[in-house]
């Protein structure tokens, strides 16, 4: 996208120069042509968010119900409302069994 030097208005494209509706004219630049068919796609590079547990998470000592590990990962999670108090849930770090503190 090219901008008029003289107006600022929106130029078009006409062979090869940009042409503005106020009369100015001027070359195109083709390398800057590349870079605009770039632009309006960063929005598609969403971070999943899923894997993001498995990453750096504090450990502490519980016991797992599934395989007996006395190892968990744990994360506090807001389960329904958001006036409700925030829950621990634990992770097994051998099994990625994931349970409640409250379960027990
Ligand atoms: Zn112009
Ligand atoms: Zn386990």
């Amino acid at each position: 996208m090219e901008f008029c030097d003289e107006c600022g208005s929106m130029m078009k494209t006409e062979n090869g120069s940009w042409i503005c509706s106020c009369g100015f004219e001027k070359e195109r630049d083709e390398n800057e042509e590349g870079m605009v068919t770039t632009s309006g796609q960063e929005e598609s590079e969403v971070v999943d968010v899923s894997d993001v547990e498995d990453q750096g998470r504090p450990t502490t000592t519980a016991q797992c119900p599934e395989c007996d590990n006395d190892q968990a990962y744990w994360y506090m999670q807001q389960i329904r409302a958001a006036d409700e108090s925030e829950t621990r849930f634990f992770v097994c770090t051998e099994c990625d069994h994931k349970w409640r503190e409250d379960d027990h």
